[in-house]
């Protein structure tokens, strides 16, 4: 089964009593158990651990890795977030939750700003599933309402995306490219909008199997590993045309 870490900064958790009472574990803790209930291998990690708990080792032994960051991603040290590019670059799968799309990881894999807008005024999201057929889209209804939520808006500046799989509609009339599909490298990347940290958001459950079918859906595969550079000895005997 498919090995996950679940990374997360874990600063809001600890400072901020509303963010505490909805997360006393950290939402890191309530990604896992979400996802172990769909029979994947879960370990977690945070910013404050040794080498912010993403070591060779541990990240060896990840398939795909959940990232959640806000306040501190100048913490995250250049070496760490080399060390996670490289791994995705060669086919770890990365999900990017919410207001880690100003992280240093994410904003290398893009190589552009990951700006938005945003206003927190606990609006309606509407997140409108806009290709059915995607494997992130599997088991999910035409449209997953959550009751507030923060507003992030266009334009977001990425490159493009792959696949498109959801798109958000705000009370406050905004649209957000919500669930963006990338590959770089052998790795496969979903950036996903919501979950910000003082509303409930990660506990609904059609936000969890959004992640879970992402997480499957980024798991390495099972393809060839590439080979690269000069060829000195050609495969069949070169002729003269
Ligand atoms: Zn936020």
């Amino acid at each position: 089964m498919t090995q996950v870490t679940v990374w997360n900064e874990f600063r809001h958790e600890r400072k901020n009593p509303v963010v505490t009472a909805i997360y006393p574990q950290g939402m890191h803790a309530v990604l896992a158990t979400a996802l172990r209930e769909q029979g994947f291998t879960v370990r977690t990690a945070t910013l404050d651990e040794p080498e912010h708990g993403l070591s060779e080792a541990v990240l060896s032994q990840t398939e795909v890795l959940v990232w959640w960051g806000h306040l501190a991603h100048h913490e995250v040290a250049d070496a760490v977030v080399e060390r996670v590019k490289a791994r995705v670059l060669a086919g770890m799968g990365l999900i990017v939750l919410h207001s880690g799309h100003f992280s240093k990881l994410f904003k290398a894999l893009m190589g552009t700003s990951c700006d938005l807008k945003w206003r927190e005024a606990g609006e309606i999201e509407r997140l409108w599933v806009i290709e059915p057929a995607h494997p992130i889209a599997e088991g999910l209804p035409e449209l997953i309402e959550i009751a507030q939520e923060e507003m992030y808006g266009e334009r977001f500046d990425i490159p493009a995306p792959e696949t498109l799989v959801l798109a958000s509609w705000f009370a406050g009339g905004e649209l957000f490219r919500s669930g963006c599909c990338y590959t770089r490298g052998q790795g496969k990347i979903f950036y996903f909008r919501p979950g910000h940290e003082t509303y409930p958001t990660y506990h609904l459950p059609l936000v969890q199997r959004v992640i879970a079918n992402a997480v499957r859906w980024a798991a390495p595969g099972q393809g060839p590993v590439p080979t690269f550079g000069h060829r000195p000895e050609p495969l069949s005997p070169l002729r003269a045309l």
